[in-house]
């Protein structure tokens, strides 16, 4: 999995361990539903933990691992793709287009990608 699936995560969870909610320390992409139990490589599968709470996780199922209900409901609200994360990769491309500029690489960053970058954070501040 690349640099990016990695950055992505660390914005959707707010660099925080998906299980114990500490934010020290490196954090690694960690299956939801550990690929032995048939989970996939797809973003609404991945979330962050330490490498301590993954091994505690081991192969058992997240209903299983977490027996506070809260925190269980948070992470799968979270897992949810939703009109957020475009507004993060969006970001994204942002940072990918400066780094190629400083390559002196000819970029052209589309309007229509802002527009959208538009409409989606007024989405999301309708909402709150
Ligand atoms: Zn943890």
């Amino acid at each position: 999995m690349g640099y990016e699936v990695r950055e992505y995560l660390l914005e959707k969870f707010h660099r925080t361990c998906a299980y114990c909610g500490q934010t020290k320390g490196r954090l690694d992409i960690d299956h939801i539903i550990p690929k032995s139990k048939g989970g996939t490589n797809r973003i609404s599968n991945l979330t962050l933990a330490y490498q301590r709470c993954n091994q505690k996780k081991g192969n058992q199922s997240l209903e299983i691992f977490l027996k506070n209900k809260k925190k269980l409901e948070r992470i799968k609200a979270q897992c949810r793709t939703s009109y957020k994360d475009a507004a993060i990769v969006n970001s994204m491309r942002k940072a990918l287009v400066s780094t190629l500029k400083k390559f002196h690489l000819p970029v052209k960053p589309s309007p229509g990608g802002l527009t959208k970058y538009n409409r989606v954070s007024q989405n999301y501040s309708k909402q709150h």
